[in-house]
């Protein structure tokens, strides 16, 4: 049986940060029909299909069959899912939070580092390190002397006198970097650079020495469940790591308000952004019908049969849908 996709495109015509306004009228439309492997391309303001990549226009996402199905990947820029337009059993707009997601809000991105819900061992992503230290001695304190709490360690691109550094006083280093500021929900942890102010190598938040691990950044971990974010965008002073505590309250507010318990401080943020909510040990992120949206990146993705699948690259916004014919 032949099958064909449905593509309902709408562009955003203004070109502000890869942003698309979910509440713009001026936005361009256009439908089309996919039966072929083809690449989704943008030419002004227009979404189009071609059977090459041309060197005039954008190219959003490429389409291949895959077995009965068709799978969509990502070319130049990435392809983010749509919260608002998901739709689970309850028929929610909701997405239910994995490791390692990253999330953009407006034009702030997130990536998750850590979603607890039961007690278990820490997950330390602790890089490893070959303490030979014979004879060198510490560039911050200049002292040879190590403990084994406190060995020398090596973890930037420094070289010479400036190669070794002890634990304790790399630590003090990534402690005067920070700022805490606590909510009822929310700790927040932010920092301008978090990086060797020689070398720029960015520090890690644990080592491995001799097999012992040594934590360097010490952030306070509440109660479960809760879950950590860090931004990864460059936007504003949105640096740093977010610790949100659900153990009192179903949910969190993300926005750019005052009223939110998480907050995010950037214009293209709406007010009240999106809600993080715990339910049945999952942790579910909706959109709360923000401006510039609530998206989640896809590196590819297989279309299900008789299923919309919203997908925003820049400032168009991708609608597929997979028929038989
Ligand atoms: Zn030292
Ligand atoms: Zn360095």
């Amino acid at each position: 049986m032949k099958k064909t996709i449905t593509l309902k495109s709408k562009t955003w015509k203004r070109d502000s940060h890869g942003l698309f306004d979910y509440e713009s009228k001026e936005t361009q439309k256009h439908k089309l029909m996919i039966q072929e492997n083809s690449y989704v391309i943008r030419k002004n303001d227009t979404v189009e299909l071609e059977k090459s990549l041309g060197s005039t226009s954008t190219g959003l996402a490429y389409i291949v069959s895959s077995g009965s199905s068709y799978k969509i990947l990502p070319l130049s820029e990435p392809l983010w899912k749509v919260v608002r337009d998901l739709k689970d059993e309850s028929s929610n707009k909701a997405y239910i939070l994995k490791q390692n997601d990253t999330l953009k809000f407006g034009r702030v991105k997130y990536v998750v580092k850590e979603l607890r819900s039961s007690p278990s061992e820490d997950m330390v992503n602790a890089k490893e390190i070959e303490v030979d230290t014979e004879g060198s001695s510490c560039k911050i304190c200049l002292s040879e002397v190590t403990e084994p709490d406190n060995p020398l360690v090596s973890c930037c691109h420094c070289a010479g006198t400036m190669k070794y550094i002890h634990v304790q006083c790399l630590r003090m280093c990534v402690a005067a970097l920070m700022t805490v500021k606590n909510n009822e929900k929310c700790i927040t942890y932010t920092w301008k650079s978090m990086s060797c102010s020689l070398c720029g190598e960015p520090f890690p938040n644990a080592v491995r020495a001799n097999g012992t691990l040594y934590h360097i950044l010490s952030v306070q971990r509440p109660e479960i469940p809760y879950f950590i974010i860090e931004a990864s965008s460059t936007h504003g002073n949105n640096r740093g790591m977010q610790i949100v505590s659900l153990k009192n309250s179903e949910s969190v507010m993300l926005g750019r308000g005052h009223d939110s318990d998480m907050r995010i401080s950037d214009i293209s943020v709406s007010r009240l952004h999106a809600r993080i909510k715990f339910h049945q040990g999952q942790f579910i992120l909706e959109d709360h019908n923000s401006k510039f949206g609530t998206l989640v990146q896809v590196n590819e993705i297989e279309l299900v049969p008789n299923e919309h699948l919203a997908l925003q690259c820049g400032r168009s916004l991708l609608t597929f849908k997979l028929k038989n014919s």
